[in-house]
């Protein structure tokens, strides 16, 4: 994957968490995670089973780290 930043190839690697990975509108506490609010993205990139490991392209260049929240077809993985 190329960063749309500076348009140098992407390192691939990792994200995880044993709780799963989600994206939410507010900061949650941590405790309640749990209860994810409404519009909570629960992230799976098809690296795992479950959303608790994802893909993550990483530009060191960019200092920036880009995530697909779901199996994304357009791109090879
Ligand atoms: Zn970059």
């Amino acid at each position: 994957m190329k960063c749309p930043y500076c348009s140098k190839e992407m390192e691939r690697g990792f994200i995880q968490c044993r709780d799963g990975v989600n994206w939410t509108e507010k900061k949650q506490l941590v405790a309640a995670l749990s209860f994810l609010g409404k519009g909570c993205i629960s992230l799976a990139n098809g690296a795992a089973d479950n959303s608790s490991t994802v893909y993550a392209y990483k530009c060191a260049g960019c200092k920036k780290v880009i995530i697909d929240y779901a199996v994304n077809d357009k791109q090879e993985q």
